[in-house]
């Protein structure tokens, strides 16, 4: 019998809702496309994004960035990081996570996760007490939400300023509560790949004063800051305004015009997401060469992606393993590579991070942790011809 083979492209997304284009069409033809270039009694499309993403989230303040990366370099800033100091970090995330530190003058240092792909919280612990880090950047990577109360709890009791890089949570949820509603501030990303696609793009959140004051200054606001969709009281700028630097990364009214017209869609595709995960989870259960992570109960996850592990393949059967999925149409992503592969990159690859470390247990799990994409435009029935192939493949590889 012929095997199975799938056709859908993995980095495929679905089209910008007509709203968005209707909507992008009338501002192109204005021509006011950065966000202070507005005429008397108009209101911004980044200035109402940010209103309306601060709604969505329960938050005070939202600010519109040009990149999620940006957003987590300013948070930084605004949290007031100082040069040299170590900032925590899960070491399971993508490259602009560091990238950021390193932007913001911060060391990376480097923190276990376990066997569902979250922060070992007994490793974070080790970590805060041995360098007194003030800052945790934690990423929710692929949407895994680890215990935000034990989180929570951990960083009041060494001090420790929490920032969140909700890349992969934008609609996820952690006992009720929004993920990046947790900590100091968060980060959320409107890239292509991501929950809401603006080409690119980020948006803050926090329910600080001083931290918004900060970050909307550091966004590169000029004197105009006062058109800012949510913004704390003037007092908070009186000295802020002019002790912080321009870093020059705003959104312009074109994506935040796209991406308000995706926003009252959001949960709704979050709920296809997790059809989708569901269908291939369940699919993939059955086959007992793959171990999938466990999910607890209070994570509301979107399921825009998936990992598993197939523990049994030794090192030298990884590639193998991975062509035979990409020649079926099922392409996977492998975290343990040694050499940075595509968007994808292992901790040890990062070697402007001066002092080196070593994550054993990171390590083990990535070794044989493979990833994939679920685009929307695949559909529930998508799932269970991708679960077939790579099921048969884990079975053909490791008996
Ligand atoms: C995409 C991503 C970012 C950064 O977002 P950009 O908008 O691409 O700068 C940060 N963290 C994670 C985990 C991401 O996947």
């Amino acid at each position: 019998m012929a095997k199975s083979q799938f056709t859908k492209p993995f980095t495929q997304q679905e089209p910008i809702p007509q709203k968005g284009i209707d909507d992008a069409v009338e501002l192109l033809a204005t021509g006011r496309l950065h966000r202070y270039n507005t005429i008397a009694g108009e209101t911004a499309a980044a200035a109402v994004l940010e209103r309306e993403y601060a709604d969505y989230m329960g938050q005070r303040y939202s600010l519109a960035c040009a990149s999620g990366g940006y957003a987590l370099h300013i948070a930084l800033k605004a949290a007031g990081i100082r040069p040299g100091d170590p900032v925590l970090s899960n070491a399971f995330t993508l490259a602009p996570v560091p990238g950021a530190i390193d932007n913001a003058g911060g060391k990376p240092v480097l923190v276990e996760i376990d066997e569902n792909y979250c922060v070992d919280l007994a490793h974070l612990e080790t970590r805060m007490r041995q360098t007194g880090a003030r800052f945790f950047m934690l990423s929710h990577m692929r949407g895994h939400i680890a215990d935000m109360d034990a989180v929570v709890n951990l960083c009041k009791r060494h001090g420790v300023t929490l920032i969140e890089d909700c890349a992969h949570t934008m609609g996820a949820r952690w006992n009720g509560r929004r993920s990046g509603s947790f900590g100091h501030v968060a980060c959320f990303s409107t890239q292509t790949y991501k929950h809401l696609n603006s080409g690119e793009g980020g948006l803050l959140t926090t329910d600080d004063d001083e931290i918004m004051a900060r970050a909307i200054i550091y966004s590169g606001s000029y004197m105009l800051y006062a058109r800012h969709g949510t913004l704390p009281a003037p007092e908070h700028f009186a000295q802020v305004r002019l002790q912080t630097p321009n870093y020059s990364g705003r959104m312009d009214n074109l994506r935040a015009t796209i991406l308000l017209a995706q926003l009252p869609g959001l949960e709704k595709n979050c709920a296809r997401w997790n059809e989708r995960y569901q269908a291939l989870e369940s699919r993939l259960a059955q086959c007992r060469q793959i171990q999938l992570p466990r999910r607890p109960e209070a994570e509301f996850y979107v399921g825009s992606s998936l990992q598993f592990r197939v523990e049994a393949l030794q090192p030298d059967q990884i590639t193998g393993f991975i062509d035979a999925n990409t020649a079926r149409g099922v392409e996977l992503k492998w975290f343990g590579g040694a050499e940075p592969h595509g968007f994808t990159s292992r901790y040890d690859s990062w070697q402007y991070i001066e002092e080196r470390q070593h994550l054993p247990k990171t390590l083990a799990v990535l070794a044989t942790t493979f990833d994939l994409r679920i685009p929307l435009t695949f559909s529930v029935e998508d799932m269970d011809i991708i679960g077939d192939i790579i099921a048969d493949e884990a079975t053909a590889a490791v008996g």
